[in-house]
Formats: C-alpha cells, sequence, structure tokens
C-alpha cells in the first residue's frame, strides 16, 4: 500500500463516476461497525423470543425503508426510488425469513448470526454469477444485512470520527468508503455533501447511478483510500478524469479554482446571437433546466442512452415519456434533438447482456444495435412520437453507415408508431461515421436533418481511439482530411436545403467554430455551461 504523508501531495488514478471537481476535508465512514457483533449459541427455551427479536427487526427496516422510498421519490425521482422498493421485497422475502428462523429455531443461531449468515450466502451467490449488472445487485444484500445488524444491535451508520469534536457527519466533507451504497448516498444531505471517493463501485451500481442523479462529484476504485486518509485529510476529488489528489497543494488547487465544488463554465445567460444558432447538448432531462437558463436555442444533441445507463435497466415507454416530454415542453416550441440510444463501443450497458466483443468501437453498436435490437427501438419510437404532440421532436439516428440502414432504422420507426397521433417529427442521421459523410448527398435526399458527430468522426476517419490516451496526438482535429468531409456535407445540406448542425465537441471551440462558419455552417450543439462564454466571443 502507498503510504501518504502528511501535508505531501499525491496522486491516485481510479474511475469516474459522477462529473465535478470538488476541494474539501475528508468524512471516513465508519465500515467496521459490525466488527463485533455479538455471535452467540440460544438455549432451545429462549429461540422463540429470538426469533420475535428478529421479526421486529424486519418490521422496523420495512418502515425505515417505506419512509427512504417516499423520501427518495419526493428529492431524487420516482425511477431512483425503485432501488428501495426493492431492497424492500428482498426484506420482506419470506423464503429468506424462513431461512434466517430455521437457522434460529433448529441450529441455535442468535438472531445476528442467522442475518449474517443467510443473507451472506446470497450475496456470494450472486457474486458469482458472471454478469456484472447481478453482481452489483449483491450490494443490495449486504445493505439489508447491514440495516438488520444496526437495528439488532442498536448502532446507527457513522462516521470514525464520531464524537470527536471535528466530526462534520459529512457536512462540507468529502465522504471517503470502502463502497458507496444506495443508502450511504441518499443517507446523506445532497446539499452539504462535496463528493464522494469509494474503493469499489463500478459506473453502473446503483450507488454511481444516484451520485450522478444527485450531480455529487465521485471517484471509484481508489485501492486501500480507506486505509490512506484519516478524517480532515484534504483531498481534490475529479469526478470529470477520474482521480483523487491527497493534500494538493495551492498552486493545484488553483489550477482548479479554490472553492468547495468547482464547475468548469458559467450558469448564465447571455442573448442568441445573429448567425450562429446555439444548442445544447444534454445528458438527462434534468439537464434542461439549466439549457432553459442559458437561453439554448434548442437542444441540439439529447444522448438519451445517459438516461439509461444512469437507471442502470431498459427504460419502459411511459418512463421514456415523462422525460422527453419535460424536456420538449421546456424548449417551447424550440427543437429537440433526440439521438436513439447509442449504446456499445465506449457505452457498455451490462443490463443489456451484449456479447463481448474483441473490438467493440466497430462492433455491436449505433443503429446497427438498434436494427438487431428492436425491444429498445420500439419504446423509444414511441415514447418519441408521444412526446411530439407537445413541441418538435427530431429524431437522430447514431452512427448511420448508410442511405440503406438510414431507410431501414425509419421504416422501422414508423412502423412501430403507425397507430400514434405524431406531431411535428423529423428524421436525421448523425454523421460520424466517414461512408455516410461520402454519401452525405444521397442521404440527405431523405433524411430531413443532419448533425455531424466530430468525436467519432476523428476517430474512425483517422482510426485512433479517442479514448486512449496513449495516442491522443494524433487525434487532431485540426488535420484537413476532417475539414474535407465537413466541406462536402455542408455542400450537401446546402444542395438539399437540409438544416445542418456540428454536435462535437469542437463546436464549442471559437476557432473551429470561425472555420464552420466559413464553411457555411450556422447552427452548433454544445455543452451547457459552454453556452455563454461561446456566445460571448461570437458578439
Ligand atoms: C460525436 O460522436 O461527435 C457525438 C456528438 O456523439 P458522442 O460523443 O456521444 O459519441
Ligand atoms: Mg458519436
Amino acid at each position: 500500500m502507498q503510504m501518504i504523508k502528511f501535508g505531501e501531495e499525491t496522486r491516485l488514478a481510479g474511475i469516474k463516476i459522477s462529473e465535478g471537481v470538488a476541494v474539501a476535508r475528508v468524512c471516513l465512514f465508519n465500515e467496521d461497525r459490525h466488527a463485533n457483533i455479538p455471535i452467540y449459541k440460544v438455549n432451545k427455551s429462549e429461540r422463540k423470543k429470538e426469533k420475535g427479536r428478529l421479526i421486529q427487526a424486519i418490521q422496523i427496516g420495512a418502515d425505515q425503508l417505506s419512509r427512504v422510498i417516499v423520501d427518495v421519490k419526493k428529492r431524487i425521482g420516482d425511477a431512483e426510488s425503485k432501488i428501495f422498493i426493492a431492497q424492500k421485497m428482498i426484506l420482506e422475502d419470506t423464503s429468506i425469513h424462513d431461512e434466517m428462523f430455521d437457522d434460529i429455531e433448529n441450529e441455535g443461531a442468535n438472531a445476528e448470526a442467522a442475518v449474517i449468515r443467510v443473507l451472506d450466502s446470497y450475496e456470494t451467490r450472486l457474486l458469482d454469477v458472471d454478469n456484472e449488472y447481478i453482481k452489483a445487485r449483491a450490494t443490495d444484500i449486504g445493505e439489508i444485512k447491514r440495516r438488520l445488524l444496526d437495528i439488532l444491535s442498536e448502532v446507527t451508520p457513522s462516521f470514525l470520527c464520531t464524537g470527536i469534536a471535528q466530526c462534520q457527519r459529512g457536512k462540507n466533507r468529502i465522504i471517503v468508503a470502502r463502497e458507496l451504497t444506495p443508502s450511504l448516498t441518499v443517507g446523506l444531505e445532497k446539499q452539504q455533501i462535496v463528493g464522494f471517493v469509494t474503493e469499489h463501485g463500478g459506473i453502473s451500481s446503483h450507488a454511481a447511478i444516484l451520485a450522478r442523479a444527485m450531480g455529487i462529484p465521485a471517484v471509484s476504485g481508489i485501492q486501500n483510500i480507506h486505509s490512506m486518509v484519516s478524517c480532515g485529510t484534504e483531498i481534490l476529488l475529479n469526478g470529470n478524469e477520474g482521480n483523487v489528489i491527497i493534500w494538493p497543494s495551492q498552486k493545484t488547487i488553483a489550477q482548479y479554482k479554490s472553492g468547495k465544488v468547482y464547475i468548469p463554465k458559467g450558469l448564465y445567460a447571455v442573448d442568441p446571437v445573429d448567425g450562429m444558432k446555439v444548442m445544447a447538448n444534454i445528458s438527462r432531462h434534468q439537464d434542461i433546466e439549466e439549457a432553459v437558463i442559458v437561453k439554448a436555442e434548442g437542444v441540439g444533441l439529447y444522448r438519451t442512452e445517459f438516461e439509461f445507463l444512469a437507471q442502470g435497466e431498459i427504460l419502459s415507454e411511459d418512463e421514456q415519456f415523462k422525460r422527453y416530454k419535460t424536456v420538449v415542453m421546456a424548449m417551447k416550441g424550440q427543437p429537440v434533438y433526440f439521438r436513439l440510444i447509442d449504446v456499445g463501443g465506449d457505452k457498455t450497458a451490462d443490463f443489456l447482456d451484449l456479447p463481448a466483443e474483441i473490438n467493440p468501437a466497430l462492433g455491436f453498436r449505433g443503429s446497427r444495435l438498434l436494427v438487431a435490437r428492436n425491444e429498445l427501438l420500439a419504446p423509444q419510437a414511441r415514447a418519441l412520437v408521444r412526446a411530439s404532440e407537445f413541441g418538435p421532436v427530431w429524431v437522430l439516428y447514431p452512427m448511420i453507415v448508410d442511405l440503406e440502414q438510414f431507410l431501414i432504422m425509419k421504416q422501422r420507426f414508423l412502423e412501430e408508431t403507425a397507430d400514434l397521433n405524431p406531431g411535428e417529427i423529423k428524421h436525421g442521421v448523425m454523421f460520424e461515421v466517414p461512408s455516410a459523410c461520402l454519401e452525405a448527398k444521397k442521404i440527405l435526399k431523405h433524411a430531413d436533418f443532419a448533425s455531424i458527430g466530430t468525436n467519432d468522426l476523428i476517430q474512425y476517419l483517422y482510426a485512433v481511439d479517442r479514448d486512449n490516451e496513449y495516442v491522443a496526438y494524433d487525434y487532431n482535429p485540426d488535420k484537413e482530411a476532417l475539414w474535407n468531409l465537413i466541406t462536402l456535407i455542408a455542400k450537401a445540406a446546402k444542395d438539399e436545403n437540409r438544416p445542418l448542425s456540428v454536435c462535437g465537441e469542437i463546436a464549442g471551440n471559437k476557432k473551429y467554430i470561425i472555420r464552420l462558419k466559413e464553411i457555411g455552417i450556422t447552427r452548433i450543439s454544445v455543452g451547457i455551461r459552454q453556452i455563454p462564454e461561446l456566445r460571448m466571443g461570437l458578439k
């Protein structure tokens, strides 16, 4: 284990869980509160009473969870509360009760021992399943076990410094825990917590989903962090890059601007400018509130797959409809480009049970995946058509490779929604695969609009992985081949009189915006917080 010296800046790499940067002192979550839980043999005459203790604990646990469900529904959202509904169902499962009662009645185990043995065995069995999604659900069993043990032993989840004067119980602190559990995440006041750092927990774990939904920066996968820091250690947590810096120097902090949570760009309104329509890229329906604040002229890219990834499951048609309707209504008649679920490649979704691939960037992804998985396309198409009653819906087909694929996708979309009454709906393509760009004119005769996704286009054009820092020097938007393709697409869009925008990262850079304008592109879509500054520069 790496030794940390007091006050000496130390960088540790982990994985990104939830975006944002925070600088604050640490509050260490007490992971060992059940280390000395009493385990003893119960006499035959006492076993009925012992069973009664357990029944009472289950009842109290279920009542607690009912309150958590109502609270989470109110504070975070309907969908997020389902995590606790599922936990309550497990807690109330009578076959699990019977196994625990059996341990007490026939083996003479005390209630604590019965809880530990039975729930540990369920947890182990789930962890053995070769499916990351199911493995992650073992966390729920662990949570139920800890809840029951807390009730039986009358302890409350606490921080290591509880009782000491400096203990802030997480207030204005970064919480460090071995594992971020859903209860820990939602049990703490959102406004008070600055961030989370954990040793374990994947991007699709429930806790990660909640941290993102609550907008709290988080990093996971920092080995042994729980033993390396103490309550009060200062750390800088970088949820954008997935690392932490222990005892960051003033110089390092200044790079991120010192403060509790540094939000990179401003959230203020600058009026739209002539000659360039600036729309917003969003990932979750909640983002739309900020898009309205900065006066975005529509949503030029709604990466809908993040709704699914954040939830860790396929959303029902109704659940999708609710979210899409919120976004469309907030935009008050301005277009919303809904990109159909674009998973695969770097965006792995365990809940979809996709085949393991040697080269996922060139595999089962984008529209190729949607053509094969109608159960993904159909509910989304229907939800979008229903949302179009409330404002314009522009459907963006991801990773289109040629005209034929676009026509198949559009046909499927129309078939699946034939019984519904659409409002204003347009069908467009993402130009991000070179083969499609080369036949832009042919495609644009059939598509209503298009958006150029330069992030992937650069990757596929130059055969350079966009996520690989070792080859980043070759990921260069300045090279001519990219601009030749963009010019070709812009000309095709002009000839066919189709709206064309750019939604890749280059659209947020003034140098490239000037070049795009020269080529005749008058619509871009960028991160919400980039909009004010970018418009100021275009005035
Ligand atoms: C792109 O590829 O440029 C794009 C906007 O989509 P994403 O970054 O989500 O792949
Ligand atoms: Mg893309």
